[in-house]
């Protein structure tokens, strides 16, 4: 089996690394392609940097209208090619065929977003600030631009970046997860059919070694991260330390408030929906489920029913909801914390752990989980788990329940469920997350807004999406005219 190649300077080259890892179908560990990993990976960063600053000069100074224009042709080439990216995206990261199908539309939709860069990089003009004199302020580019993205979103995640700062007129590194690194591959494909020039978009593989080199290069001036909170506070600290600009996005622990003036039955769907989607592995999961004033257990009983019947499978079958973990490692610590929250004092309404699915028994597969009575303050409620377990928290009010939400240590997504516009108006004012739902079970935010994180989920000040893309990846420039009547000549 060959190993993956880098997509450097518009060619595919080989690694200077030897060393390598399995890239592993989690329903049933084959191995479905060998990745650099290694140490000299940090040589292979640095060819990319080198050759993305190259790319630069020709690039900066194309017409914006004329840099979107290989935009549109990727729009259609991703739509063209859609099943079999989601396909990809199926087999190395283990979520179904329609979601893997969704995640791609995501994509293409931030590359829609991106071809306005023409009116949304426009600036601002002040005539006669004083007497005969102009003021201005123009948008340039910052420079070489990296992503590093993690497991879970392996064709979207690198478009909430990537689109926004070409348009703008940088160059671009992607580095995607180890885990997951073929749906960048097939993506590259498309982009070599673009003509872009030499060294505009750049695909580096590997881990710590090539994510260090491109975070201390002195030409790499803007990096876009997305993965797990220790890593994005470290990515953060260590670009800006070296003087970059830095967006990292964390992860997360979502709270849902579900008030009992809620249509139970439609809530109860859209939150398993939520919890159990991608098996769990989303930022923007629902995790810990707050039921407010749910004396009868009418809200509880919704919610196992729900989920008990999802089907869990291998995501390419026909009819499975829910695909396997992404790891061996994975399915075993999730199963470790369900563990641990009954050490604590929590019963199982749901169990999903020791599953086993005909046909794919070695695959990382666990049933939708669902606990009650955990300890507020146990590692159930606190610990991000990826993974397809819910927690049930019963509450008296919306006070007590906001409260709660805003002890989280994160701020990626908090959701109510209500019938009234007087909770959704206080909820929406008073929730510390970035991300906020009103009767919807994942808040993402579509492209033209900024994908919103708060607290530990988030580490920087501009995030990705939209306007706040076209601001991250563009610098300022002031300019300030005075033409005296006496040093021009007036014909
Ligand atoms: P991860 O942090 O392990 O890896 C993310 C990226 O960082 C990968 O490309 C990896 O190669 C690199 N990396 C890993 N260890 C590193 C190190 N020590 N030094 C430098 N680089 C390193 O994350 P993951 O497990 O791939 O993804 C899951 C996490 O991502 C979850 O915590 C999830 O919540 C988070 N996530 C957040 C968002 C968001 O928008 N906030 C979106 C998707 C995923």
């Amino acid at each position: 089996m060959g190993v993956l190649k880098n997509y450097i300077n518009g060619s595919w080259v080989e690694s200077r690394e030897k060393e390598t890892i399995n890239v592993v179908n989690p329903a049933n560990q084959e191995v479905l392609a060998k990745v650099p990993f290694g140490t000299k990976t940090a040589n292979d960063a640095v060819a990319a940097v080198v050759a993305a600053s190259g790319a630069l000069k020709e690039w900066r100074n194309i017409p914006v209208m004329k840099r979107v224009q290989p935009l549109f042709k990727l729009k259609y080439l991703l739509e063209d090619n859609i099943d079999e990216i989601a396909r990809l995206i199926t087999l190395e990261c283990g979520k179904n065929f329609a979601e893997s199908k969704g995640e791609i539309q995501r994509s293409i939709e931030n590359v829609e977003t991106a071809c306005a860069t023409p009116t949304l990089m426009q600036s601002e003009f002040s005539e006669n600030v004083a007497t005969g004199i102009d003021e201005f302020m123009i948008r340039q580019p910052v420079g070489v631009c990296v992503g590093i993205s993690p497991f879970n979103f392996p064709g979207m995640i690198p478009f909430w970046f990537l689109p926004y700062a070409i348009a703008c007129g940088n160059s671009f590194i992607v580095k995607p997860s180890e885990k997951v690194p073929l749906t960048m591959m097939k993506v590259f494909e498309l982009i070599d059919q673009l003509d872009l020039p030499k060294g505009l978009i750049n695909l580096v593989h590997g881990g710590k070694e090539s994510v260090d080199a491109l975070l201390d290069h002195r030409d790499v001036k803007a990096i876009s991260f997305v993965g797990s909170t220790p890593i994005a506070k470290y990515i953060y600290q260590r670009g800006a330390a070296n003087g970059k600009r830095v967006q990292a996005q964390g992860g997360a622990k979502n709270p849902v408030i579900v008030m009992p003036d809620a249509d139970i039955e439609m809530t109860a769907k859209i939150i398993a929906d939520s919890v159990y989607g991608c098996a769990g592995q989303r930022c923007l999961a629902a995790s810990n489920i707050i039921t407010v004033g749910d004396k009868n257990g009418v809200i509880k009983d919704a919610l196992v029913e729900a989920a008990k019947n999802k089907t869990t499978g291998f995501g390419l079958d026909e009819g499975i909801e829910m695909g396997p973990v992404i790891t061996p490692g994975s399915k075993s610590r999730i199963e470790n914390i369900i563990g641990e929250g009954i050490a604590e004092g929590a019963n199982l309404l749901l169990d999903g752990r020791n599953a086993s699915i005909s046909g794919y028994e070695t695959g990382n597969f666990i049933k939708p989980t669902i606990l009650e009575n955990v300890a507020l303050n146990g590692e159930v409620v606190k610990t991000e788990i990826f993974g397809p377990v819910m927690s049930l928290l019963p509450m008296d009010s919306i006070d007590q329940a906001i409260d709660f939400v805003n002890g989280n240590s994160f701020g990626n997504m908090a959701c109510l469920f209500t019938s009234s516009g007087l909770n959704a108006r206080t909820f929406r004012n008073r929730a510390n997350a970035g991300n906020i739902g009103i009767n919807i079970g994942v808040a993402a935010p579509m492209a033209q807004f900024p994908f919103s994180g708060w607290n530990d989920s988030f580490f920087g000040d501009l995030h990705g999406q939209g306007k706040h893309a076209i601001e991250f990846f563009t610098q300022t420039k002031v300019v300030i005219e005075r033409w005296p009547k006496e040093w021009s000549r007036k014909f």
